[in-house]
């Protein structure tokens, strides 16, 4: 837990956020800025702030991280596809820096994104 990550907060119900997801050690809920009519963000609740962290420390939990995009995928009906996105550090536009997922989905997304 890191007392100033917004993502450690909603994992100890210091925010607020629409769950739609839990597992021992995982959690998901909806994007608050959704860019797609499904537009969910899965996070590990142990602490780390990237994808290549995560793999680094953990890379039990980074499969149990897809394995959670996968269900709520498939809880959320998203049976014509859906897109997964990692954004990892400045370049890419990773604005919180505790690794999650975007689960995507709902209307064709098209590539590249736009
Ligand atoms: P990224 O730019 O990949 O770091 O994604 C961060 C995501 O977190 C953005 O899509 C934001 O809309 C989302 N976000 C920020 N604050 C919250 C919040 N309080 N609840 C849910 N999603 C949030
Ligand atoms: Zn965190």
């Amino acid at each position: 837990m890191s007392a100033d990550c917004l993502f450690c907060r909603i994992v100890a119900r210091e925010i607020p956020a629409t769950l739609v997801h839990e597992t021992e050690r995982v959690l998901a809920f909806r994007d608050i800025s959704p860019q797609a009519p499904v537009h969910v963000v899965v996070i590990p609740k142990d602490h780390h702030a990237d994808l290549s962290a995560l793999t680094a420390a953990d890379p039990a939990l980074a499969g149990e991280l897809l394995a959670a995009v996968a269900d709520v995928a498939r809880a959320e009906g998203l049976t014509a596809g859906f897109r997964t996105v990692l954004n990892t550090g400045a370049d890419a536009g990773q604005t919180v820096f505790h690794v999650h997922a975007h689960v995507l989905g709902g209307r064709g997304l098209g590539w590249p994104p736009g």
